[in-house]
């Protein structure tokens, strides 16, 4: 892959590295947010990966240990758990719509939109303040979370690995994003929960950030 250069680090950005954690309440225009654990409550992955893994086992006709070696064949990663991503894995199997039909069905019963996220969205709706979501997860996956939760339409847009290619945890994700939805850094700032793909690079990147610590961080936000 061609070697693109990343945002300079400038001697203010390099300054801004240093910020506090805190909320800094300023005029932002863009209000960009992680899904998984940010907006949705990740337990639900959980919940969901031994029936898509059974159900995997039924469709492929695969014993479990040759549906693990297949899945490493297919270069599946696993989380730190050592689950696999059920979406990845799906994908890679051909069932993505089985993926959502148990995924749709357990979302009914298992509620995962943190506690303040709908008035928060609303409340930002009413200042006129663009929301997006910026995220590593596959676009359906998240249009399915708003979609359950009623927040579609105060959603501007969906950014992710599949628009950029590259995962968050890379500069040029953030490059590519700003050239798509036009954004200025300066008047963007990006809410997540993970230190180093939602607070340190994008920081260093000139972007404002705000790292969710626990659900009553959202509240903070103005
Ligand atoms: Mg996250």
């Amino acid at each position: 892959m061609k070697n693109h250069k990343p945002f300079k680090t400038t001697k203010s950005n390099k300054k801004k590295n240093s910020l506090t954690k805190k909320y800094q309440p300023k005029n932002y225009q863009y209000y960009l947010f992680d899904l998984d654990n940010t907006l949705i409550d990740t337990k639900i992955y959980t919940i969901i990966y031994q029936p898509i893994l059974t159900m995997i086992q039924k469709k492929k006709s695969l014993p479990l240990t040759q549906l693990h070696h297949k899945a490493a064949l297919l270069k599946i990663k696993k989380n730190a758990s050592g689950n696999y991503d059920t979406g990845h894995l799906c994908k890679s199997f051909n069932l993505l719509p089985e993926y959502y039909h148990i995924l749709k069905q357990h979302l009914k019963k298992n509620p995962t939109l943190k506690q303040h996220v709908l008035h928060l969205f609303k409340s930002l709706n009413q200042q006129h303040k663009t929301i997006g979501i910026v995220s590593n997860s596959m676009t359906k996956t998240i249009q399915l979370f708003l979609k359950t939760y009623n927040l579609t339409k105060y959603v501007t847009f969906i950014y992710t690995q599949e628009n950029a290619k590259l995962q968050k945890s890379h500069p040029f994700f953030w490059k590519k994003l700003s050239k798509s939805h036009h954004l200025k850094p300066s008047q963007t700032i990006i809410i997540g929960d993970n230190p180093k793909d939602d607070f340190m690079l994008p920081q260093r990147l000139g972007f404002h950030t705000f790292l969710i610590m626990n659900d009553a961080d959202l509240l903070k936000i103005k």
